[in-house]
């Protein structure tokens, strides 16, 4: 790390992990600048924004657990409870809790703890002193400190939320739940919407919003444009895309393929700091059985290394009728096919899927998903499978019994569906 001063404060420039790796033990990925302030360890990005919060004790409980702030102005508390079954429940070895659409499965609440209101004040307490210190540097102060102070300063708290309305105005929406995929690139995605709302309309689903529409090229582009204004210096720290929309798939090949391309270009993911491009989206059952080989061909030679997440609920007829879920459990089998002969079949595309979880669903939905999963042919390193536990349907032990017993049967990788949001 290099270190400068001025006025007292230390800042150190720091270059981690260009990989996503997920590590049994903390570890810093990206570009960053860092501060220790009042006990705390504050992580910022290149444009000067807060990003992860940390320490030691007595300040912060656990040396291992920090708090991340997301561009939506959202903290996420990357918490070590249960370090055995979160790798196993999750595929990484922390619980990302929201404070909103936590699983049961989780049942810590690290908000409610008071050392995160005290890193908070601390934080504003170091805007100030940042804003002091760059407006008049005391002398000795080296320029590259006074630099990076200065940009802190203009981020207080209320920039930072206004930064993150301003990134919902760009893309015209947010984005009430990530694909659970993007878990791989810890949800650091570039989000560019090309698609809103959804066709289905699934009983159960507090996400859909009213109908389907595609977005124009020109809306896209002009997203394209202002997001790289937004991201700016910090854009080098980003390699994946998020195609917004419910169904994004569903706004078609061409239009997924046109985005994909003018993001890659005007962010430089070919420059990022981080290896490699990735590119998530969610697609529904229909669009997944409607898209022509060709359609698939087109999203396998981008040049990112791409997931769709499409969500299949369940197999069984019964169960999703009672969802409420307009898919026949046929199609529901035809698609999840689909999405297997993909994952053997492309080098750059893959197809995740998601299924529920809930005490009162029938066994025969859980036998259905383990007996297709437990094809032969799959290949774990290939196929994903998330499971969604039913909002307050499930107590924690069923969740995870159902959980280990499908993980058990599965040839595939199988995770919980933990919500993010954008
Ligand atoms: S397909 Fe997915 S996004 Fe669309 S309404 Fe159903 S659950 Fe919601």
């Amino acid at each position: 790390m290099e270190r400068f001063r001025a006025g007292g404060i230390e800042v150190c420039f720091g270059a981690g992990r260009r990989d996503w790796l997920k590590l049994s033990y903390p570890a810093d990925y990206g570009l960053f600048a860092r501060v220790q302030w009042r006990g705390f360890e504050f992580d910022f990005n290149l444009n000067g924004q807060l990003k992860w919060v940390g320490g030691k004790p007595p300040a912060w409980p656990d040396a291992r657990e920090r708090l991340k702030r997301t561009a939506a102005n959202d903290f996420v508390y990357y918490a070590v409870f249960g370090y055995e079954s979160a790798r196993a429940l999750t595929g990484a070895y922390y619980v990302p809790y929201t404070g909103r659409d936590d699983p049961e499965v989780f049942n810590e609440r690290p908000f409610d703890r008071l050392f995160i209101g005290e890193a908070l004040a601390a934080f504003d307490s170091l805007a100030d002193a940042a804003r002091d210190i760059s407006a008049s540097p005391p002398p000795g102060s080296h320029p590259r400190a006074v630099e990076f102070l200065s940009l802190a300063g203009r981020n207080g708290r209320n920039a930072l939320a206004a930064s993150a309305e301003r990134l919902r105005e760009i893309i015209g929406c947010s984005v009430p739940v990530l694909p659970p995929d993007a878990i791989e690139v810890d949800y650091e995605v570039v989000p560019v919407a090309v698609a809103d709302g959804c066709s289905y309309q699934c009983g159960f689903c507090g996400f859909r919003g009213p109908g389907f529409n595609v977005r124009s090229p020109e809306n896209v582009l002009s997203q394209i444009d202002a997001l790289a204004d937004f991201y700016g210096a910090d854009l080098v720290n980003h390699n994946a895309l998020l195609a917004a929309g419910n169904d994004a798939l569903a706004a078609g090949a061409e239009t997924i393929e046109r985005a994909a391309l003018a993001a890659y270009e005007r962010f430089d993911f070919a420059r990022s700091y981080h290896d490699g491009a990735r590119l998530f989206m969610f697609g529904s059952a229909g669009a997944l059985l409607g898209a022509r080989k060709a359609d698939l061909k087109t999203l396998d030679a981008l040049p990112f290394e791409s997931v769709v997440n499409v969500g299949l609920e369940s197999l069984d007829e019964e169960t999703l009728t009672a969802l409420g879920k307009p898919l026949s459990a046929s199609d529901a089998r035809e698609a999840l096919a689909r999405a297997f002969s993909i994952n053997s079949s492309m080098k750059n595309l893959r197809v995740s899927v998601n299924f529920v979880v809930g005490d009162a669903l029938p066994e025969r939905h859980y036998d259905e998903i383990k007996e297709a999963l437990s094809d032969p042919a799959l290949r774990r390193a290939r196929n994903t499978v998330y499971l969604a536990s039913l909002i307050g349907a499930s107590p924690r032990r069923d969740t995870i019994r159902r959980l280990m017993e499908i993980k058990r049967a599965s040839r595939a990788d199988v995770f919980l569906y933990l919500f993010q949001r954008l």
